[in-house]
């Protein structure tokens, strides 16, 4: 079982939504899968996770408005 870098507690696969800031375009995207500490709630991403965030917001900047919110897609 893999252990939380900064409290040792258990990691458990789970979704949180993504945000960020894109030169005042707010991106949210949702459903993203993430490693979720139990115990202090700290949230890692795969590098494949990480690299399809990067896809789906090269893709957005296409079509940016303001805010934008997504779903997640694997
Ligand atoms: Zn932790």
């Amino acid at each position: 079982m893999e252990t939380c870098f900064f409290c040792k507690g258990t990691i458990e696969n789970s979704f949180t939504n993504y945000m960020v800031d894109l030169d005042g375009h707010f991106v949210i995207i949702k459903n993203v899968p993430c490693h979720k500490c139990r115990q202090c709630g700290e949230i890692s991403f795969s590098g494949k996770t990480v690299t399809r965030i990067e896809e789906i917001i090269e893709d957005l900047k296409k079509i940016l408005t303001e805010v934008a919110i997504v779903e997640y897609v694997a």
